[in-house]
């Protein structure tokens, strides 16, 4: 631990080391260039004049002093050559790794702020390519996270408001049963017992929410004949309807094609769609209707789409895009008589997506609902 410690105490800055390894390749280069310069240069000045003497020009009294003249003269011009040369090839080099650096500083000061919970930081695009690359996945990161955060928030505040509810009217009863201000009577209590049960239930559904979206839900993808299932719901809901409630049917062709799905989750999911069009509707019909899209119209894969369709109050058209939100319900007061706490269609949307599908609505007001979703086929 010390000794790797003490190494990276050592170790030198990336700025640094570009620089320095700039200035190796740059010592390597000048240096083999004087070494054979000084060697080969002299050698060739002296072939050069054995060709001019070859060619009929004296040269015996003046050649050495020529030669002499030819090294002075080739020392000085390298010597400058290297000074100028080194200098200019490392101001060069400073500057090339500070161009690299910089950004990686940048990034460095950037995910310091972010992990501070400056969650708005992002890093600026780069020239160098691979730098960019990093910049746009560490920004793609920076966004998901200030998404999570965002909507653990969200939940937090809606969480408090929900749990609000129910406890105040739990502790108002209790007051005033404590300073005999009511009477205890069973709906006293039956009341208290309502509101318990609601806590109960919100507490419930949130847990299944959380790990829904937190993806914790385990699902087991396999592929399954969806009819029996549908058969099953319909004679556990038949078996709930008032003599003059709405009417339940389903419409399914008799072969289904299997779907890849977790059968719980579907049965989750349908459960939830119909106890909802249970309860929002007083007369009429509950269809379910069962059809095969073949691949190719809206999707490369053929899928199976389940509608649950019923004629109940409907869904006023400013609200649609809100019934997937959990904790979302038409009417509060509404909803508080019939008890729902507004999670079960985020559950079901999350567990649809889960298995690889997608959940939509359409509604009018007074008119009825249609929930439906598709899953890929097997
Ligand atoms: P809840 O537990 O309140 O039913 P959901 O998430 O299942 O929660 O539904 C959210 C809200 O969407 C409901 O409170 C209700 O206002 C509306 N809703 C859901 N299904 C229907 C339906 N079939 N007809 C009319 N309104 C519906």
């Amino acid at each position: 631990m010390i000794k790797s410690s003490g190494r990276r105490a050592k170790s030198l800055p990336l700025a640094s080391r570009l620089l320095l390894s700039h200035l190796l390749v740059m010592i390597v280069g000048v240096s083999s260039l004087v070494i054979i310069g000084k060697l080969s240069s002299p050698r060739f000045f002296v072939l050069h004049l054995q060709q001019l003497e070859g060619s009929g020009v004296t040269l015996r009294y003046a050649r050495t002093f020529l030669v002499k003249g030819f090294e002075r003269a080739w020392n000085r011009g390298t010597f400058w050559a290297v000074i100028v040369g080194a200098t200019a090839a490392s101001g060069l080099s400073y500057w090339v790794s500070q161009r690299i650096v910089q950004p990686l500083t940048q990034i460095e000061q950037i995910t310091k702020k972010f992990a501070a919970g400056q969650l708005d930081e992002r890093l600026p695009p780069s020239e160098i390519p691979e730098i960019n690359q990093l910049a746009t996945s560490f920004n793609r990161m920076a966004a998901s996270l200030e998404d999570v955060e965002h909507r653990r928030r969200e939940l937090v505040s809606d969480l408090t408001h929900e749990l609000r509810t129910p406890l105040t009217v739990i502790r108002g009863y209790l007051e005033e049963l404590a300073t005999d201000r009511i009477d205890p009577t069973p709906a006293v209590y039956e009341q208290l017992a309502k509101e318990t049960r609601r806590l109960e239930r919100l507490i419930n559904d949130l847990q299944e929410l959380s790990k829904a979206e937190a993806g914790y839900l385990p699902i087991k993808l396999q592929p399954i004949n969806l009819r029996p299932l549908l058969e099953s719901l319909m004679q556990k809901f038949s078996d709930q309807l008032l003599e003059d409630g709405p009417l339940l049917s389903l419409e399914c062709p008799a072969q289904l094609p299997p779907v890849i799905a977790d059968i719980d989750r579907v049965e989750q999911v349908l459960v939830n769609l119909l106890g909802n069009a249970l309860t929002y509707t007083e007369t009429g019909s509950i269809t379910i209707r069962v059809r095969v899209e073949p691949e190719g119209q809206h999707s490369r894969v053929p899928r199976l789409w389940i509608a649950v369709i019923d004629t109940g109050i409907g869904i006023a058209p400013e609200d649609l895009p809100h019934v997937f939100e959990r904790f979302w319900r038409a009417e509060k007061s509404r909803n508080q008589h019939t008890g729902g706490t507004g999670i079960g269609l985020a559950i079901s949307k999350r567990l649809i997506e889960l298995q690889g599908g997608q959940i939509e609505v359409e509604s009018q007001l007074g008119q009825g609902s249609t929930f439906r979703f598709y899953l890929p086929l097997a």
